[in-house]
């Protein structure tokens, strides 16, 4: 039985004030949502913030991103070893605006993939669970290439870092069309990606594909939570916008117990 996970990604928001508002608004509310996992990944300068708010409750948190370098020469650039500092569980990799706002100019998509999955292989080295992002573009899914890109991501990690990495692992099935759009994925299309995925990982290791984790992130709101979560591939969410509000990012994680 996978335990659900609700991951609240604040992006680039907030400041310290509002930070504190929020932590306490969710502090205040989180016996109603024990029996669930949540951790939320706040802009790396809040991290130690976080980690002192947090660090007496069962809400766990992480960074929104890391490099694929350990130390040296790389300016801007956080490291594993630096999460750890600061009690991070969790870090997301892959997360599409990184992808496709952050991709080096003349970069192809391929080298771009093996750059996330070196990110995923640090992480799961230095004891970071890393939540691996994954979808497919408003175009790609026009095209109806959603499962061809699902699968290019998957194999790459698979083989660079062996199937039982992934059960270090979290993934996240982020459509980039239902990202901060407003317009989710109906939970009858996010669960076919889902058991699409899980039946991926299970030709090479049917145990791992029975327990890893798969969110859906996009457009997850208090009032569409529910029905998502309660698809039988569907183990929580990826909530971005949704996530600022303390009383619906609360809705939210309720949903997922
Ligand atoms: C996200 O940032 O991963 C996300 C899913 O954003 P939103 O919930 O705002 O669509």
């Amino acid at each position: 039985m996978r335990k659900p996970l609700v991951a609240g990604n604040w992006k680039m928001n907030g400041s310290s004030t509002s930070a504190k508002t929020l932590l306490d608004g969710i502090l205040t509310q989180a016996e109603s949502f024990s029996s669930a996992d949540v951790a939320l990944f706040p802009p790396a300068v809040y991290l130690r913030q976080v980690q002192e708010a947090l660090t007496n409750s069962d809400i766990r948190w992480g960074a929104q991103n890391l490099s694929q370098f350990k130390h040296g020469a790389y300016t801007g650039e956080i490291s594993a070893p630096m999460l750890n500092d600061f009690g991070c569980k969790y870090v997301l990799i892959g997360h599409s605006e990184r992808r496709c706002l952050y991709a080096e100019i003349g970069l192809d998509q391929l080298v771009l993939d093996y750059i996330i999955a070196e990110k995923y292989s640090m992480a799961t080295q230095e004891g970071i669970t890393p939540i691996i992002c994954i979808g497919e573009s408003p175009e790609e899914h026009a095209d109806g290439k959603t499962e061809e890109v699902i699968a290019r991501l998957l194999d790459i990690v698979i083989d660079q870092n062996g199937v039982k990495a992934l059960s270090q692992a979290v993934l996240a099935y982020e459509p980039v069309w239902a990202i901060g759009t407003g317009k989710s994925a109906t939970p009858e299309w996010a669960q076919e990606v889902h058991s699409f995925m899980r039946e991926r990982i299970k030709k090479h290791d049917p145990e791992t594909a029975e327990s890893i984790q798969i969110l859906y992130g996009g457009s997850v709101k208090g009032d569409n939570a529910a029905p998502l979560f309660s698809m039988p591939d569907i183990d929580g969410g990826l909530i971005g916008g949704a996530s600022l509000d303390a009383n619906e990012f609360v809705q939210i994680c309720m949903a997922a117990v």
